[in-house]
């Protein structure tokens, strides 16, 4: 059968959306693929459909034991024949399913990562498979922002499959540097990248504002609408939980310290609307298919850009209007510092970690279109939206070139080898210790911003940095140093602009 007969008749739907129809090609022509689409994109059916057509076994590998059975029942509710293997049957039963997968009464079979080992392999060997698809495959990659090590082992057992399978590699979540590490890891050569904006997504970020007010204000102003709101500890949600809830919202919630029927059934009360508001760690959402999510609302701030942009994406997926809501307050980023801290990753995973926080903490500050701003760290290029909280920020911009030059001579003076406090309370003429015992209050530059607060200062810093002028070089204490943007606007080449509730004191030019 053709493909397109199959998403007709097997799947119910008249066309292919982006990008599925040439990963469907690739893999049918043999080829190992990624395939890098949005959440909700929909690249299940980019290895369901070639599994129907092709003669042997797909192997599936997920991650999410939790959604297996869902996927799998799903499937055969549609008529195709998919099984799964995982930890939770016994051995007789992993038996028959093999034997099911070898007589070709079954088409798919899901495996988690974790039970790809020795134990199975003997089992998937004697099984026809010709096709592997590996979701959510940026685990598979230490510069993704979900490494898992499981997912190394993938790569050894599929190399060792006598058959020698095809690979289609899938994620929606993949920088250039992660989408190059999993075609080098699987062998791929082929990638197939959909679009990423979300237009119908209003992206806002609200900064240094009380969370709690603007929740229930925001609620009181959307009744009746489902949406998440994310929170980075357990603590938090159950908080935010018993706020809301005692303020008449239809509110439920999901960490992984609820049992796992409890979190089941919160996942339902909220799929089916019951509960149509919920608050939840990051431990909630891959593989959740909710179409009417209005809105997503980060009560606290994630580690990378990539969660991010991976936990906002459940908004919208229907195609209507959108908000996705970061409540940016810098304590929460020592939150996600001391997650990176208590891990167990090697220093130089941590180290990545760091520059990934420092890249989440760049998009609160920035005054660029905030959806292009995350297209571009994806490598992607993209219009303003016209649409976010930046877009439609009207105040005048301002041109801050001469304290921007400032700051700059400063880090300048300072060798770049220190981080924004220092800088900023060198600039206010700080009397601290660290400042007269480094001799930097003998710096020309010492006070030269002294008419303007600690915080001030600072926030100039965050923009600078955002905006490119400086880079914030390092891991868990970046310290701050110039870029050629910055050196242009230090050499009086280029200008500065920053958009500001009160027009800011400049001063005299600075020489340097
Ligand atoms: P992803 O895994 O990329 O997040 P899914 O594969 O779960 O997305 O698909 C998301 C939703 O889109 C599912 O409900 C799926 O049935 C639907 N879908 C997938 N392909 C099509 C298509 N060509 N036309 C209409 N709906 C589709």
């Amino acid at each position: 059968m053709e493909p397109q007969t199959i998403l007709k008749e097997k799947f119910g739907y008249d066309t292919f959306r982006t990008g599925q129809q040439d990963v469907i090609d690739a893999v049918l022509a043999g080829d190992n693929v990624l395939a890098i689409m949005p959440t909700g994109g929909g690249k299940s059916l980019c290895y369901q459909i070639p599994a129907l057509i092709l003669s042997g076994v797909t192997l599936v590998v997920s991650p999410l034991i939790s959604l297996m059975k869902d996927q799998v029942d799903a499937l055969n509710e549609n008529g195709i024949p998919a099984t799964f293997i995982n930890s939770s049957l016994d051995y007789q039963e992993i038996n028959y399913r093999f034997q099911q997968a070898a007589s070709g009464e079954v088409k798919l079979l899901y495996v988690s990562p974790e039970r790809l080992d020795s134990n199975y392999f003997n089992g998937l060997a004697q099984l026809p498979i010709d096709l592997v698809a590996i979701d959510e495959a940026h685990c598979i990659s230490q510069w993704g922002h979900d490494f898992r090590p499981s997912y190394l082992r993938v790569t050894e057992i599929i190399q060792q499959l006598p058959s020698q399978p095809t690979i289609i590699a899938l994620t929606a979540t993949a920088t250039p540097k992660v989408a190059e590490d999993i075609m080098h890891l699987l062998n791929v050569d082929k990638e197939v990248k959909t679009d990423f904006a979300r237009p119908n997504l209003s992206f806002k970020v609200v900064k240094d504002q009380d969370s709690d007010r603007f929740l229930l204000d925001y609620l009181k102003v959307n009744p009746d609408q489902s949406g998440i709101i994310y929170a980075s500890t357990r603590k938090e949600v159950e908080r935010v939980t018993k706020l809301l809830a005692k303020n008449d919202v239809a509110v439920t919630m999901y960490h992984a310290g609820l049992s796992p029927q409890q979190r089941r059934k919160n996942q339902e009360d909220f799929l089916y609307d019951r509960l149509p508001v919920m608050v939840a760690t990051n431990a909630f959402g891959m593989g959740i298919d909710k179409s009417n999510v209005r809105f997503v609302i980060h009560d606290q701030v994630p580690g990378t850009l990539e969660a991010y942009y991976q936990e906002v994406g459940r908004a919208g997926r229907d195609g209507l209007p959108s908000d996705v809501i970061l409540l940016f307050k810098l304590a929460d980023i020592q939150i996600q510092h001391f997650y990176i801290e208590k891990s167990e990753m090697d220093d130089r995973n941590k180290h990545l970690e760091y520059l990934k926080l420092q890249e989440m903490q760049q998009y609160a500050n920035t005054q660029q279109c905030l959806q292009q701003y995350i297209l571009n760290y994806f490598g992607e290029k993209g219009p303003v939206c016209g649409n976010c909280s930046n877009c439609l920020d009207d105040r005048e911009a301002q041109d801050v070139t001469i304290d921007a030059q400032k700051v700059l001579s400063c880090v300048k003076r300072m060798d770049q080898r220190f981080g924004k406090v220092l800088v900023a309370q060198v600039l206010t003429a700080s009397k601290v210790k660290r400042v007269t015992q480094m001799h930097f209050d003998e710096l020309s530059t010492y006070g030269l911003l002294k008419n303007q607060s600690q915080k001030a200062v600072s926030e100039l810093i965050d923009f600078l940095t955002a905006s490119g002028h400086l880079r914030a070089a390092g891991g868990e204490y970046p310290v701050l140093q110039l870029t050629s943007t910055g050196l242009a606007v230090l050499q009086g080449k280029s200008q500065v602009f920053r958009k500001m509730a009160v027009k800011a004191k400049q001063s005299l030019p600075v020489n340097d």
